[in-house]
This record gives C-alpha cells, structure tokens and sequence, in this order.
C-alpha cells in the first residue's frame, strides 16, 4: 500500500503492525554483529526480512541502528586522525551501507510479491542511545540529520522511524529535518520504569514537544514490557494522534543481548493486548522479539 493508505489506516485506529528485532535475530541464528557484515551476508539480513513479512508486518525496518558518519568519527580523535589511520572512504561508508540496507528491504518484499509492505528507516540518536546526557547541542546536529535523511530518501525509504530516543530536543531537530526531506516522520521513545524517558522528561514535556512538531506517529520502544506499561499509561491520556509500541525482550549484554524466556510470544501477546487497550494501534517487538511474536501479533489482531 502506499503511505497515504497505511495513514489512513493508522488514522482510522486500525492496527498497524511493525517488525521485531532484526540486530538480535541475527544472534540468534547463530551469528555476531561483528561477523554478519551486510556485506558479506545479505541473504541472512533478506531472509530476516522476509520472515518479519510473512509474520504480516505491515512495515519492515532497515538494519541500520547507529548507522551514521558519526559512529565512524567517534573512533578517531578529529578528521585529521581519521584521514591518517582510518581505512579510505570511511565516511563515505554510512551512506552506502544506508542504500544497500534499503535495496535489502526492497528486494525483500518484491521477491514476496509484498510490494505493499512499507519501509521504515531504522534511525536513532547520534550519540550512544541509552545515553541522554551525550545528547549533542540541539543546534549543531540538524545538518548531519539532514545528511542521512537524505541518502534514506534517495535509497527508498518510505518512513523515518527515529527510535531508542532519549530526549526530545534531538527528536525535534530530526523530525524538522524529516519534514525538510519530505518524508513522514515517526518517533520512538524509550521510557524507564518510572514512566519518564531515559533521560527524565515526563511525558507532558514530550507531548509538548511534539504536539510542536506532529510526528505521524509517537511510539514508545526498546525497554521491558513494564516501563513500556508505565510510559504508556502516562503518555495515553496526554496525546489524542497515533500512539504505538515496541518492547524488548530480554536482557542486554553489551555488546549484544541475552536472550530469556521472561515473555514468550504469548505473554508477549497478552501485553500487546494491554497495550492495544490503553491506547496504542502501531504494535511490533523490539530487541529479542522474534517473527513468531510478530506472527501471534498479527493473527490476533488482524
Ligand atoms: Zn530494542
């Protein structure tokens, strides 16, 4: 379908689903984030897709957390130190990895004859996301958004799904930048088991922001089904748009994840039926999520 239906759809609060974990997938089928390599393993990267298709995602995400010129330059202490012992074109790898991540979605959901599945370009902040008190100068970081908008725009993405944020001065300066691409904006908070983001704004604050702002849909993401609950319930009766959800499952062991059977699929369903209850319409899984939870998501919904 295009945007414009699946908007009218989510306006119309018909459940909408997203994917689960992809970064966490790839573990479990018995590989590392060191050794997957889009590069050198795409058919693993297209079959996760795939799954994730089958499963009835309405909207599959690109595998590009933290992918940005930015985590590239952090390894160096300054362009000069880069230039001296990087590898050539480092920089310039962000962007071509973003095009081949996009041309993997694409052809994911063309060899399913699933054309009407949409994608979402998975972004999230420029420093460390689990960190707020890293979040750059709000004023400083609108042209590198703008940079790596751009190359998802010209790659194909269909949405920008900025998620794992922290604070909501960077989720403005990148929704401002989406909207300067021309490309809907969706943005994904993490919550903590306060209720409050990871960084401590409540979420009257976030729904001040971003009732400036109107991302097409604000989420909440990566954290355990109770901060997700306890984020919800406080952020459900502030924001009358598009509410959606994404847990994790698990624990995290930097730098991967350790998988648990805390929420099986089913539990996990229960809570998406919770969820569902209080508010949220976009429903998918986070890290540890896996296409059967995807799929009894799906089934039941539908
Ligand atoms: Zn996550």
């Amino acid at each position: 379908m295009s945007y414009k239906e699946l908007k009218r759809k989510i306006d119309a609060q018909q459940v909408t689903f997203l994917d689960g974990g992809i970064g966490t997938e790839i573990l479990r089928r018995g590989y590392t984030w060191a050794s997957h390599q889009l590069k050198s393993e795409p058919e693993l990267n297209l079959e996760i897709h795939q799954d994730y298709i089958n499963a009835g995602a309405d909207v599959i995400t690109t595998n590009t957390f933290q992918l940005s010129k930015r985590s590239f330059r952090n390894h160096f202490a300054n362009d000069e130190h880069l230039e001296a012992i990087g590898v050539r074109g480092l920089l310039d790898r962000a962007g071509e990895l973003i095009h081949e991540s996009v041309a993997l979605a694409d052809k994911a959901r063309r060899s399913l004859d699933h054309s009407d599945t949409l994608i979402a370009a998975s972004i999230t902040t420029l420093e460390w996301c689990f960190r707020p008190d890293r979040s750059p100068d709000a004023e400083e970081i609108f042209d590198e958004y703008l940079e790596e908008l751009t190359d998802y725009a010209e790659a194909g993405a269909d949405i920008f799904l900025f998620e794992t944020f922290n604070s909501t001065p960077e989720a403005e300066v990148a929704i401002k930048a989406a909207k300067e691409v021309g490309k809907p904006a969706w943005v994904a908070f993490v919550p903590y088991q306060d209720g409050r983001l990871l960084g401590g704004q409540s979420m009257e604050e976030v729904t001040e922001a971003m009732a400036r702002n109107e991302p097409d849909v604000l989420l909440l993401n990566c954290a355990p089904p109770d901060h997700i609950t306890a984020g919800l319930e406080q952020l459900a009766p502030l924001w009358n748009k598009p509410l959606g959800v994404y847990a994790h499952v698990g624990k995290f062991n930097p730098p991967e994840w350790q998988f648990t059977d805390d929420y099986n699929a089913d539990q996990h369903l229960q809570e998406c039926k919770h969820w569902h209850d209080l508010g949220a319409t976009v429903i998918g899984g986070c890290c540890g999520t896996t296409p059967d939870y995807i799929k009894k998501v799906t089934e039941f919904f539908s």
